[in-house]
């Protein structure tokens, strides 16, 4: 096994990326086609792919949402019983 190789690798840059222009996802500058969309050829199956990475950014943000809700939650509980005592 190539060990330094290995390292080299393993320590050097991360590769730049690209954003797509189609799907607006990145990939790697290198990269001919975008690996996220290259598979779509048509219009309406390229806007119900971008309607989902929409849907699932969404969702990603209303997850932290409710993460953030439910450590003020925690945060006020904490505090009331501190107060409490
Ligand atoms: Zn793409």
């Amino acid at each position: 096994m190539d060990i330094l190789g290995l390292l080299a690798k393993a320590f050097s840059k991360p590769k730049s990326t690209k954003a797509c222009d189609r799907c607006g996802l990145h990939s790697a500058e290198d990269e001919d086609d975008c690996p996220h969309c290259k598979d779509i050829s048509s219009e309406f199956e390229l806007n119900v792919f971008k309607e989902k990475i929409e849907l699932e950014k969404q969702a990603g943000g209303k997850l932290g949402q409710l993460f953030f809700m439910v450590a003020l939650m925690i945060g006020v509980l904490l505090l009331l019983s501190i107060l409490e005592n």
